[in-house]
């Protein structure tokens, strides 16, 4: 039976219960959290719906047929799990993959997660090729947000990037995602040397008449390039300084839509913003505030790491609530304090998109 309240260790996690407005109320009445082993507060799951994607990135997966393509968890298990760790502290979602829109019940688990009421942010991150026809029912049954992955403006690129992807599906996704209001809409571009450096002042502006919020990331050593991702890498100050010496110093801002590992700058004039996401030259395990959930059904407490909990063996033997709670609160307390600075050291046993990227 699970027992909570002030001041509770289990395992390295502490709980510790303070009032909030207009948060869940626990069975004691008050507002619970959960802090890993090195007080940080554990408040974000991220979720891989499924290993399938309908595109085939050269840095991120194998190629076709060279890769498993399970789906994650069913429908009914992601909410259970959910539903367990909004109860110790989970409040924001995002869903991703593998590509979470290839998944035909997508909406239908925005809409059951929607309904959680511990469960305030509900986030999206996909390649936008099937967004265009399913933005308006993903804003109706509740997402608020997305992140679009795009590593190119030109379709031709595109089409080598992602081993034969459309460009202007892409872009249409992320119209759509305009038009329907899923604010903030980020831009996620991986940069690589020699493939799409060259497309980082055509990308800044982007922002520059449109609420989009460009980020420019580092590529990992993780999954298919895990051997050979620092030949591609471009350190985000690289790429700060070509801004800079285009638009002049950069104003730091909050990142839109809140916390993140994003370091978010404007442009005077810009109706967006830019971002940086630096795993390697920059340092976020300090602030590392999720776990992820694996397309295999196993809660991850680091990206980078490959320890993890099974929650679909848990479920398949018919876990309740209780257990699927103490499951979330062994993996937070499991979260490792982090690689060492400037340190990632290659990811091998899962690729980018069973881990949930
Ligand atoms: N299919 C969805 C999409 O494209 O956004 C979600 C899954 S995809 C794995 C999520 C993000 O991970 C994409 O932005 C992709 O570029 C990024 N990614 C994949 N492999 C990466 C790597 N080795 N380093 C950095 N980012 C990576």
């Amino acid at each position: 039976m699970f027992k909570g309240g002030p001041g509770l260790h289990t395992w390295r996690a502490r709980f510790f219960c303070g009032r909030g407005r207009k948060e869940p109320v626990c069975r004691w009445g008050v507002r619970t959290t959960v802090r890993d082993g090195f007080q940080r507060q554990i408040t974000y799951l991220r979720v891989s719906l499924t290993e399938r994607c309908n595109l085939n990135c050269f840095y991120c997966r194998p190629g076709e047929g060279k890769a498993s393509e399970r789906d994650g968890l069913s429908l009914d298990g992601l909410v259970r799990v959910i539903r367990a760790g909004a109860r110790v502290g989970i409040r924001k979602i995002r869903l991703t993959g593998g590509e979470p829109l290839v998944r035909p019940d997508v909406t239908d688990l925005v809409a059951a997660l929607a309904g959680i009421p511990q469960i305030d942010d509900i986030a999206l991150t996909t390649n936008g090729c099937l967004l265009s026809a399913r933005a308006a029912a993903l804003k109706a049954a509740g997402l608020k947000r997305v992140n679009i992955s795009l590593d190119t403006l030109h379709p031709d690129r595109f089409r080598s990037i992602t081993r034969n992807g459309e460009w202007s599906r892409a872009w249409a996704g992320v119209e759509a995602a305009l038009v329907q209001g899923l604010h903030p809409v980020k831009l996620n571009m991986v940069v690589m040397r020699g493939i799409n450096d060259d497309e980082v002042l055509d990308f800044v502006r982007l922002a520059a008449d449109r609420p989009l919020h460009v980020r420019f990331i580092e590529i990992m050593p993780i999954g298919a390039s895990s051997s050979w991702a620092s030949d591609l890498l471009v350190p985000a100050d690289q790429i700060r300084q070509v801004i800079a010496d285009r638009y002049g110093p950069l104003r730091p801002v909050k990142p839109a839509g809140g916390g993140g590992p994003a370091r978010c700058w404007t442009i005077p004039g810009f109706k967006g913003s830019v971002g940086f996401i630096a795993p390697l030259s920059g340092y976020f395990c300090p602030s590392c505030n999720r776990l992820r959930l694996t397309a295999a059904g196993t809660l991850r407490p680091c990206l980078c790491q490959g320890d993890e909990i099974d929650l679909a063996g848990a479920l398949a033997r018919g876990a309740g609530e209780e257990e699927l709670m103490q499951l979330v609160i062994q993996a937070v307390a499991r979260k490792p304090q982090g690689h060492p600075k400037h340190e990632v050291l290659p990811v091998r046993d899962r690729l980018m998109s069973q881990i949930g990227g």
